[in-house]
């Protein structure tokens, strides 16, 4: 591999060159021009589909409208979280002081919209200019009797996944402050599914077919109250576990729920994942109900992947999105239909997750963290890639180099999760790969 920065040497390996293994969670470098979203930007994906809070963005409004409505997440209720409200700071509160205005937006936003809780997201400018808006949450909380939650996520301190852990602490400042749900002892909440394209909806169906109840989802579709009696589940089920396994390990040491990583993405799985919840509460028929499940889907999904399966043979695919999880998932997903992956990179995937995921490629895939548009349009070049997966930032790449593209990001407005996401992703790869316009590019 030619023409890199030298300094991300040890973020790009190719499976089977040299035994190395690849280093992942570093800082992006300088010069990079990281695929990476801010800190602030993490911590709203994971908050952002608690439907019945409010969520206000203290900073300038570049920061709320470059996340507005950043998660297709869908909501069976309120859509609260749809508005991306802004303190809106300019240049006099950099100078005197923007707490004025965050405590009277707070308070007018209240009053209007009768929320459940409130989020207010420390930006950038906060950071520097000082404002304390612990105090002004603390305020607004004994006037109004809702918690008002900060979030300290300004941009520059860090990754996108200390945003993540960030908002794992202030959510479970929520968890364990109500107990006045009914919860089943065969319940679970599930934890980082933001309910795109209603995806929960789908899981939370199998989990009732298979006598398994949902106390909180956490956080697509997701409630306040739910996330406050949230302690009184038997078991979490942790998906992108990136985002979300901080709080699964925090309510673990606080509440001693135990927890378990899944994904929800192809068919083994989607598989695995009823499984493991079933082996979880240790009773035959509820595992009798998971394997009727999978038989009764596989029925019918297998032979309709059959006509993408033979249309897609030998194929090849680049993958980069946000969580190791679902790159994995991706692999394998994509080699049941058979594509063959080229190269698997992620934004936030750590050393171990790489270890993972080289496991299950094939030689001669290169696998890179925290990439960026140079590298992995390079990187296409000489793979030689029909198709590229990925989020909104990917896409221009893909169609630049006149090849296909599935969005398996926040934007996609197509469910990709469980057993009829799997038929979705299969004719979506056909669909874009095997289109006729790439006669006409470049
Ligand atoms: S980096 Fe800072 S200024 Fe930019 S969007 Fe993130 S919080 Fe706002």
């Amino acid at each position: 591999m030619t023409g890199f920065l030298q300094d991300r040497k040890s973020q790009i390996i190719t499976k089977g060159k040299g035994n190395f293994d690849l280093i992942g969670g570093k800082p992006s470098i300088a010069g990079s021009v990281s695929q990476r979203a801010c800190v602030f930007c993490g911590s709203r994906v994971v908050l952002y589909p608690i439907a019945d809070a409010i969520h206000l963005v203290h900073g300038p409004i570049g920061c709320a409208s470059y996340t507005w409505d950043i998660r297709g997440a869908m909501s069976s209720g309120p859509e609260l979280h749809r508005n991306s409200f802004s303190t809106d700071l300019r240049e006099k509160h950099v100078v005197f002081g923007g707490e004025k205005k965050l405590y009277a937006a707070l308070v007018e936003l209240i009053d209007k919209y009768q929320p459940k809780a409130a989020f207010v997201y420390s930006t950038c400018i906060v950071g520097v200019i000082g404002d304390d808006v612990q105090s002004v949450c603390r305020q607004v909380e004994k006037l109004k009797h809702i918690p008002v939650i900060p979030v300290m996520a300004e941009g520059f301190q860090g990754t996108k996944k200390d945003g993540y852990k960030i908002a794992c602490d202030a959510m479970a400042t929520l968890v364990g402050t109500d107990e006045s749900k009914v919860i089943s002892p065969i319940s679970i909440n599930i934890l980082g599914d933001f309910n795109l394209a209603g995806e929960l909806w789908i899981l939370a169906d199998y989990y009732k077919k298979i006598g398994v109840e949902i106390a909180a989802s956490i956080t697509g579709d997701g409630r306040v109250n739910d996330i406050q009696n949230a302690h009184r589940a038997a078991l979490n089920v942790v998906q992108c576990s990136g985002s979300m396994l901080h709080l699964a390990k925090t309510m673990k040491e606080q509440y001693g729920i135990p927890f378990r990583k899944v994904s929800y993405f192809g068919i083994e799985d989607m598989s695995d994942a009823l499984y493991e919840v079933a082996k979880f509460f240790g009773k035959e028929e509820l595992m009798d109900n998971a394997r009727d499940l999978v038989k009764e889907e596989l029925k019918t999904l297998l032979p309709a992947l059959e006509p993408y399966r033979n249309a897609l043979q030998g194929k090849k695919a680049a993958i980069y999105v946000g969580g190791a999880f679902k790159a994995i998932s991706l692999v394998k997903a994509l080699r049941l239909i058979g594509v063959q992956t080229v190269i698997a990179g992620t934004q936030t995937g750590d050393t171990e997750d790489y270890k993972l995921l080289k496991t299950i490629c094939d030689d001669g895939c290169i696998l890179v963290d925290d990439s960026n548009p140079v590298e992995l349009s390079e990187f296409v070049k000489q793979t030689g890639a029909d198709l590229f997966i990925g989020g909104v930032k990917e896409r221009p790449i893909a169609y630049k180099l006149g090849i296909g593209f599935c969005d398996h990001n926040h934007e996609r407005k197509l469910a990709l999760a469980g057993y009829e996401g799997m038929l979705n992703f299969a004719k979506e790869v056909y669909e874009t790969v095997c289109s006729p316009v790439w006669r006409f590019a470049l």
